[in-house]
């Protein structure tokens, strides 16, 4: 493997090195961001791309339909591996009001899980938005939890 360096001897920066959003480090502040998407009236699926310091890198929006959006583990693994950067935060909306997350949504996670476990990848949340509030698969205890005190979260 070679790196190519630029005329200041450093290596060029990868699309990892530059924030384009917030810091993310709890499920309240994915929520926060996401918010605009609980008032869609299709699903949308958005991949959050965030670096170690949990700086937003990567963001990838998905359109579905009214009651689904389809999005195969390998479109989200896809920009996260191609930033440098080695985590995913995954959003979706549901246009019905409830955030509470359907067999489907379920075993979709697993799936991703699985798939991020392969490749190195941190999958550190699946967050619900809705009109009526949010989920988190890591407040659930679903997922796994950096850090949890009582039923706040932080990655
Ligand atoms: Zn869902």
């Amino acid at each position: 493997m070679s790196v190519v360096l630029d005329a200041s001897g450093e290596p060029p920066k990868s699309p990892c090195s530059d924030p384009i959003g917030p810091q993310l480090r709890t499920p309240q502040a994915v929520a926060a961001y996401c918010s605009d998407l609980a008032l869609l009236p299709h699903e949308v699926l958005i991949a959050l791309v965030i670096d170690s310091s949990h700086h937003l890198r990567v963001r990838v929006h998905i359109d579905g339909h009214r009651h689904g959006v389809a999005a195969r583990p390998c479109e989200l693994l896809r920009p996260v591996l191609v930033s440098g950067c080695s985590a995913l935060i995954v959003v979706h909306n549901h246009p019905s009001g409830s955030p509470r997350p359907s067999a489907t949504d379920i075993a979709y996670t697993q799936r991703l899980a699985d798939a991020c476990r392969l490749l190195g990848v941190a999958l550190v949340d699946h967050v619900i938005v809705a009109s009526t509030g949010w989920t988190s698969f890591v407040q659930l205890g679903w997922l796994p939890a950096n850090h949890r005190s009582g039923d706040r979260v932080q990655w």
